[in-house]
């Protein structure tokens, strides 16, 4: 007979990546904010919009930790590095929303915002399709880095300036398995 229960969360799966944000403070944070962002949404309907891919594994646990009667999702995908660690500065559309926004009250779920070129850009490019609100929730965030003044209404967890991985974040598309946040030792 197989072994049908669920494998221990090991913390250090590989050893090129030290762990800086463990998988139970992730989910302790996303718990809070999914109940904090319920609440503050709770007489409005809500259409949230992943940014992929780095937002799919805490869209998929944020949107679980949420207690709304009426939510609904969509993706945008967007690709700002290319496979190294440097942003290029450019940002590329990668797939376009499925439905329209207008009228809609939205929050947009990032991975992390590092130096907001990305933020802004969507910000703005979202803005300009007439949502009755836009609202931003990331998980990391890297105040040191920007180069635009921005700043996401929710924050999960504000980072030093190192290069991250895992929960959906990668290195050249690897490590995104990882069920921590983790620093690549280069
Ligand atoms: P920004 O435009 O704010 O500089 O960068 C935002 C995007 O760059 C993020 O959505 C993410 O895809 C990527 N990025 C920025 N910092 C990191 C990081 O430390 N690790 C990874 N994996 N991606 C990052």
């Amino acid at each position: 007979m197989s072994n049908t229960s669920a494998a221990p969360r090991q913390e250090n799966r590989t050893p090129e990546v030290e762990v800086l944000i463990s998988a139970d403070r992730i989910a302790a944070r996303v718990r809070e904010l999914g109940a904090e962002i319920s609440r503050d949404y709770r007489h409005r309907s809500l259409r949230l919009v992943g940014v992929l891919k780095g937002a799919f594994v805490f869209l998929a646990d944020l949107l679980r930790a949420m207690d709304h009667p009426d939510l609904t999702l969509d993706f945008l995908g967007v690709a700002t590095y290319g496979s190294g660690s440097q942003t290029s500065g450019e940002v590329r559309v990668t797939k376009d929303l499925d439905q329209s926004i207008e009228g809609l009250d939205v929050l947009v779920v990032e991975d992390i915002l590092d130096t907001g070129v990305t933020f802004h850009y969507l910000t703005t490019a979202l803005r300009n399709r007439k949502p009755a609100s836009l609202q931003t929730v990331t998980l990391l965030d890297k105040p040191s880095r920007r180069i635009r003044p921005v700043q996401a209404d929710y924050v999960g967890f504000s980072i030093p300036d190192a290069f991250v991985v895992g929960y959906g974040l990668d290195f050249a598309q690897r490590y995104r398995e990882l069920p921590y946040i983790g620093v690549l030792k280069t």
